[in-house]
């Protein structure tokens, strides 16, 4: 398959799933792939340069993999019960306007449940404590020096990392169906990324050991969250300078024509935004590199020398779905 065929396909299970508001159906909103499989493979992609010599050689042997691999949750989610949540936290749910949700929802899971309860946690999201599960996970993994499974939690992890980072999956208004912005979520975090990452600087160095992993993790999602105003603000802001014909264009992706954000509109909602798409990403990678080294790290540091050479097989259909055949379950509680 050439690279403009690859991409052209990319962009039509996006938009499948991201803009069906837009479609003209009469399908339930889908909440988008977070970032899009083109950001989310490109985030998992640059992480494996962070890593440390101790690291790098595996990830960089299995660098398809991680990459290919970093959209699995979302293959998943509308098919798996308890995947959709892990993906995003509505955390302005649990507050009142003007009120801080950081200072409010507690940081441990049992804290959560016991203020909340886990129905309701699990109904608005969970990724923060998802992640954090996560890397136990990886870093037993790690123990066990076990190849697929640290090749699987690491690309998955890096999945739920890109999704922390990005603003609309720490809100109710996700979408901004609450505020007549339908579509913002994907135009945000797969339009904007596809046509202007290109000339983002994505070098983001080295990776670290995360010290306190969960603290790091909620200071992800505050910053995320810090920006929904922003994105949700200025998108109406330029909605206002712009005609309706002007805002959307039309274009052939693959066989189909969509309805999407015209290049203009594009162009400048993201130089309104400054750099924070290429913030947000470049964070995103970092954060992923760094979280396979913290697990790695606090597993003892094992050597990885001997499992280098394996070979190894996953049996992708216990975890890959036919997003075709399913059924959407993901944010029911919305309708
Ligand atoms: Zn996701």
């Amino acid at each position: 398959m050439t690279h403009f065929k690859y991409i052209s396909l990319l962009l039509v299970v996006v938009v499948l799933l991201g803009f069906g508001v837009y479609n003209g159906s009469n399908q339930p909103h889908v909440c988008t792939t977070t970032w899009g499989f083109f950001g989310h493979k490109k985030i998992n992609r640059l992480a494996v340069f962070t890593l440390p010599p101790e690291l790098f050689p595996l990830y960089k042997k299995h660098i398809d993999f991680i990459t290919d691999h970093s959209v699995d949750p979302d293959k998943r989610r509308y098919a798996v019960e308890g995947e959709a949540e892990r993906h995003y936290i509505d955390i302005d749910h649990y507050v009142k306007p003007g009120e801080d949700p950081f200072e409010i929802v507690p940081k441990h899971w049992n804290d959560a449940v016991a203020k909340y309860t886990e129905d309701t946690l699990r109904a608005y999201g969970i990724v923060p404590w998802h992640l954090n599960l996560m890397l136990y996970k990886l870093t037993d993994a790690f123990k066990e020096k076990n190849l697929s499974k640290i090749l699987r939690l690491s690309a998955e992890i890096g999945h739920y990392v890109g999704d922390a980072h990005v603003p609309l999956h720490t809100t109710e208004n996700y979408n901004g169906q609450l505020t007549n912005q339908k579509g913002i979520h994907g135009f945000w975090e797969s339009r904007l990324p596809e046509l202007f990452s290109e000339d983002y600087d994505l070098f983001v160095g080295q990776a670290k050991v995360i010290e306190k992993p969960l603290d790091e993790i909620w200071d992800i999602v505050k910053q995320s969250h810090y920006a929904v105003d922003t994105v949700l603000g200025f998108e109406r802001e330029l909605t206002k300078q712009f005609d309706s014909d002007k805002k959307y264009s039309y274009e052939q992706r693959g066989a189909v024509m969509m309805k999407t954000y015209s290049k203009e509109f594009s162009d400048a909602y993201h130089k309104m935004m400054g750099n924070m798409v290429e913030r947000r990403m470049h964070s995103a990678i970092f954060y992923v590199g760094s979280f396979w080294f913290t697990a790695w790290h606090n597993a003892g540091k094992p050597s990885l020398k001997d499992i280098m050479g394996e070979e190894f097989s996953i049996d992708s259909s216990n975890y890959i779905v036919d997003t075709t055949k399913i059924k959407i379950k993901a944010r029911e509680h919305e309708n």
